[in-house]
């Protein structure tokens, strides 16, 4: 019902005299695209298929030159990245990018690399389902929310305490291998650091800052023969502090998650915006992500709702 609602709320934002005035002023900017799982090659074949026709990919590298001469790039650029790069950006996403000529760029978490431990969240989502819990948490979808407010120290408590709780461990999963990163670069997507572990690093201590970014740093390196060229915080969490972590490691670019395009010149290299969309969405949906539209909408949907419900201080 609620996705049903949503795609007719698309079909009517699309159509509505706003899209093509939004589209005017989206055409001189750049959309970061965020996908994660690439599950379905159809739909996300048909999503590359519209970016190809209607938008002009760009890749990472022509990003950076582009902010480096402070030159505007083509009208509506695009360049398409996949947070967490799991296996169906090798299996099911590369093909499809190389059948359509499409560079675009990979948010490796150097610390699953090799490894079959389920990222943290779902992994806390898994524990949860199996009765796990932790005291003055909730036992629900909205745990994975809660723990991105508290201070690091506390999620790893909590995940601790589901661990033990829970009626049984979270699945495996099998995550990229290092030796397939070179594999990615060949067929044109480019890889970022993506932290070692995923935590929201404002909310770690500054060691820890520095072993998320170094550490991954160091091990991406090595996978790949050569330094990475940009960050992405994990979900998108970024203060001075981190932004200056980052930069001193040496990087050029670094993006954010907030749903916003990106205007020229550059502002702030090391704070680019992404926005947020899915292979399963609509081409109506993709269209008012791309004019920012949909962004728009979402800011004042936000606004509204912290206006009904002001955040309280959350303990710990
Ligand atoms: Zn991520």
């Amino acid at each position: 019902m609620a996705r049903l609602l949503r795609n007719l709320l698309d079909v009517t934002f699309a159509r509505s005299p706003f899209q093509p005035a939004f589209q005017r002023v989206a055409g001189r900017r750049l959309a970061v695209l965020t996908y994660h799982s690439v599950p379905d090659g159809a739909a996300f074949g048909r999503h590359l298929s519209y970016l190809r026709r209607e938008a002009h990919p760009v890749s990472l590298h022509q990003l950076l030159e582009t902010i480096e001469r402070e030159a505007p790039l083509p009208e509506r650029s695009v360049l398409i990245t996949f947070d967490d790069a799991d296996r169906t950006l090798l299996e099911v996403a590369v093909p499809l990018l190389q059948r359509y000529e499409m560079p675009a760029m990979a948010c490796v978490v150097a610390g699953a690399l090799d490894s079959n431990e389920p990222f943290w969240w779902d992994e806390v989502e898994e524990l949860v389902m199996s009765g796990g819990g932790s005291m003055g948490f909730p036992r629900d979808h909205s745990l994975v929310q809660a723990m991105k407010q508290v201070h690091d120290r506390r999620r790893l408590q909590v995940i601790d305490d589901l661990r033990a709780s829970a009626e049984r461990p979270a699945t495996r999963v099998q995550h990229l291998r290092a030796d397939e990163l070179p594999l990615l670069e060949a067929g044109g997507v480019a890889i970022a650091n993506h932290s070692l572990t995923h935590p929201c690093l404002p909310r770690c201590t500054n060691d820890k800052i520095e072993t998320e970014v170094f550490a991954a740093h160091q091990i991406l390196t090595r996978a790949l023969g050569h330094p990475p060229s940009a960050f992405v915080y994990p979900n998108g969490d970024c203060n001075d502090h981190v932004r200056g972590v980052v930069g001193g490691a040496g990087y050029r670019i670094a993006f954010l998650f907030d749903h916003r395009m990106v205007s020229f010149p550059v502002s702030d290299p090391l704070r680019v915006s992404r926005l947020r969309v899915d292979p399963s969405v609509s081409l109506d949906r993709l269209r008012i992500v791309l004019s920012g539209l949909h962004p728009a909408v979402h800011r004042i949907r936000m606004a509204l709702r912290r206006t009904a419900n002001p955040p309280s201080v959350t303990a710990q």
